[in-house]
């Protein structure tokens, strides 16, 4: 099964991605994962996105495009997979259209308030990068690393009102992606303001609902 994930920031959508990879056993391809690798590695690519990246700059769709092309030609992804990240445009959307059959397109969903709820509450170890919630996943001692004891902070990214504007920026992106699948009658929107176990066994049902579950082969 060919799947695209898409949801805001916050959503969990790539712990979504990560479980149901493992229960399916197709690959899940984030572009975001694809490019810091080929970053790391220092790779033409790499180099390419880099500069794009350094800036704050959106990775142009020829560039983004390629690199998804390239990815799904690879054994791994003969049963199907799941894309994370991508399209992020509606250009990019069509150009998928263009390279492959999309079964599936889960749109995730929570409200605005559990959204900030869940990033802002986000704090990040200055040390070892570890990630804590304060609510969800709090460390012992408030303020301190578990794993090393380092100071722990919140991003600029995940300040409330920060929050707030990237979910403005988001709805106004993928609104006319979300309106090409919708129109295309492959988009089902799940309900992610509950726990990841329900989340993941709320997609189950949706495609075994789609008949997807057996064209898999498993
Ligand atoms: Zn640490």
């Amino acid at each position: 099964m060919k799947m695209v994930f898409i949801g805001p920031p916050g959503i969990g959508k790539g712990s979504y991605a990560t479980e149901l990879s493992k229960i399916l056993k197709i690959p899940h391809i984030s572009t975001g994962d694809i490019f810091r690798e080929e970053i790391k590695k220092e790779s033409e690519l790499g180099k390419q996105v880099k500069k794009y990246v350094e800036k704050g700059l959106l990775v142009p769709d020829e560039i983004v495009i390629k690199v998804v092309e390239n990815r799904l030609k690879k054994e791994d992804c003969r049963n199907g997979f799941i894309l994370d990240g991508f399209p992020r445009t509606l250009n990019q959307a069509k150009a998928l259209d263009r390279i492959t059959d999309i079964d599936l397109v889960l749109n995730f969903t929570a409200p605005v308030e559990t959204i900030i709820g869940r990033i802002s509450g986000r704090r990040i170890c200055r040390k070892c990068g570890a990630i804590y919630h304060v609510k969800f996943m709090p460390p012992r001692v408030p303020g301190k690393c578990d794993k090393c004891g380092g100071e722990l902070y919140q991003r600029e990214d995940d300040k409330p009102e920060v929050v707030v504007k990237r979910l403005k920026e988001y709805e106004e992106t993928f609104k006319p992606i979300i309106d090409y699948y919708k129109e295309k009658k492959i988009l089902v929107t799940v309900n992610a303001n509950r726990h990841l176990k329900e989340v993941v066994k709320d997609c189950l049902k949706i495609l075994e609902e789609k008949g997807l579950l057996k064209s898999s082969g498993n």
